[in-house]
């Protein structure tokens, strides 16, 4: 299969229409990966300016300092709330450590418990689609979750849940120093961006993550996007900001 094919395989899974197909094609044609008129593909062309460090609200794991590996080890043998007892194991995060985008997520389900590894299954499927459809590979990304171990049925994460484990994630953040925070999901936009705004009010539009300056845009789960297909069209409105907003912060 040719390029502009998986390209259109993958519009075709984000539910975007032949027209906009078209457009794909035509600039696939020309070289360029983009499906919308906007230029759509992102390379990181320079180091990204360091973070801030990023200060967690309830700081009850130090571990300011780890690197990666020190961070991940942490994380594995974590026992700071309940979850560690119903986990099978933690789920730390995947992909490019030097990423330009940092996809952000709610926490581990039943498959992603199984195997160790952010968005895996059906909604990881997606996930992938969604971000080939703006030229970009899974492992060109870094996924992480706001939790790093399931909680039970897959119910929401607690506050205290979120709070013991936000360390770890805010740590990878100051690691990863990436250009764009895609938060997907309600449950990581509100958590990302503290604040009770229900997530058809956070999307479509440039927050930043705290004090970082690091922009943020949420957008819909994949697994929501699933059950409700009608909406693929606003994630794909969505992405398209995000490659304008990292494109844009790089000039
Ligand atoms: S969810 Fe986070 S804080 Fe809770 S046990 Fe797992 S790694 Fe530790």
């Amino acid at each position: 299969m040719t390029t502009r094919e998986q390209q259109l395989q993958y519009l075709e899974a984000m539910g975007i229409q032949a027209w906009t197909a078209r457009h794909a094609e035509a600039a696939a044609v020309e070289g360029s990966v983009e499906p919308d008129p906007e230029p759509a593909v992102v390379v990181a062309p320079e180091t990204p300016a360091p973070a801030a460090p990023v200060t967690s609200v309830l700081d009850t794991t130090d571990v300011s300092g780890l690197d990666w590996e020190m961070l991940e080890a942490r994380v594995s043998e974590c026992r700071q709330c309940d979850l560690h007892t119903s986990r099978t194991r933690t789920v730390f995060g995947v992909g490019n450590r030097n990423a330009d985008w940092l996809v952000i997520g709610e926490a581990p389900g039943h498959d992603e418990d199984q195997q160790g590894e952010p968005f895996v299954g059906r909604a990881g499927q997606l996930l992938n689609a969604m971000l080939q459809a703006v030229g970009l590979q899974r492992g060109q990304v870094y996924i992480a979750n706001i939790l790093k171990c399931r909680p039970p049925n897959n119910r929401d994460p607690k506050t205290e849940e979120v709070l013991c484990c936000e360390p770890y994630l805010l740590r990878q953040i100051e690691l990863i120093q990436p250009g764009l925070i895609l938060a997907v999901g309600r449950i990581a936009a509100q958590n990302l961006l503290q604040t009770q705004t229900p997530i058809g009010k956070l999307r479509g539009e440039v927050h930043t993550f705290r004090d970082t300056g690091i922009p943020l845009i949420a957008t819909y789960h994949p697994a929501y996007l699933l059950r409700s297909p009608a909406e693929k069209r606003k994630a794909w409105q969505d992405l398209q900001l995000a490659v304008r907003t990292l494109r844009e912060r790089r000039q």
